[in-house]
């Protein structure tokens, strides 16, 4: 609320100060410190007044970007899995490679579990954040309270921390840069389409606010 808010709000950087209470609702994501944090403003932010850390912040128009970069993402994500990611050329020989075969020549090699990893962390997690997003991000956006609302947000927030589509992106740059020694690699379209995915991704869950999602519910199931 407003008494919960300290210091100014400057004009150039809409910032606000949570102030720090016993009890507060939310804890800063760095330092535990007990929050108050309320009636923020479309394009304010609230920060930690012990360590500064960004504990909430009201994107413009938060939920109807959420819904558009996760629709993006799904596309990207449906393109990277249907072109070639790399191409490897050594000799003569030439090597195609896409995601979905890399997956199973991985689980072909006997390295089952490594396949079901990569499959897990880099395409059905990441995929299923996504449906998340939009399942919250639509009725919020339209104000209509869901019964999928809670279960969806508490699932979203446990689940995206175990997402690396862009662990992954880095992964592979680093390893190209190796075996560019050996061969000649050629990158896919559906390489740049994962690159793309992983920027869709990270704006679509990075323009849905955890707390002004909670509110939000919150406010639809009263
Ligand atoms: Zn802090």
């Amino acid at each position: 609320m407003a008494e919960g808010l300290a210091g100014s709000v400057e004009e150039s950087l809409p910032k606000r100060v949570a102030e720090p209470v016993h009890g507060g609702r939310v804890a800063c994501h760095e330092c535990d410190l007990l929050l108050s944090v309320g009636g923020l403003s479309e394009g304010e932010r609230a920060v930690c007044p012990r360590c500064g850390f960004v504990v909430s912040s009201r994107s413009r128009n938060g939920l109807q970007r959420a819904m558009a970069f996760a629709v993006a993402a799904a596309v990207f994500l449906l393109l990277a899995n249907i072109f070639p990611f790399l191409s490897l050329e050594t000799k003569g020989l030439e090597s195609e490679m896409t995601l979905p075969k890399s997956i199973i020549d991985l689980y072909e090699s006997g390295y089952s579990t490594i396949a079901t990893l990569v499959l897990a962390f880099i395409l059905l997690i990441p995929a299923l954040v996504m449906g998340l997003v939009t399942a919250l991000a639509v009725p919020l956006a339209l104000g209509k309270n869901r019964p999928w609302l809670q279960p969806s947000a508490r699932f979203l927030y446990m689940l995206n921390t175990w997402s690396m589509a862009e662990v992954f992106i880095i992964g592979v740059i680093v390893s190209l840069v190796k075996i560019g020694q050996m061969a000649t690699v050629i990158i896919g379209i559906s390489f740049w389409a994962y690159a793309a995915f992983t920027i869709c991704f990270t704006a679509a869950v990075s323009s849905l606010d955890r707390l002004e999602v909670w509110d939000e519910i919150e406010r639809l199931s009263s």
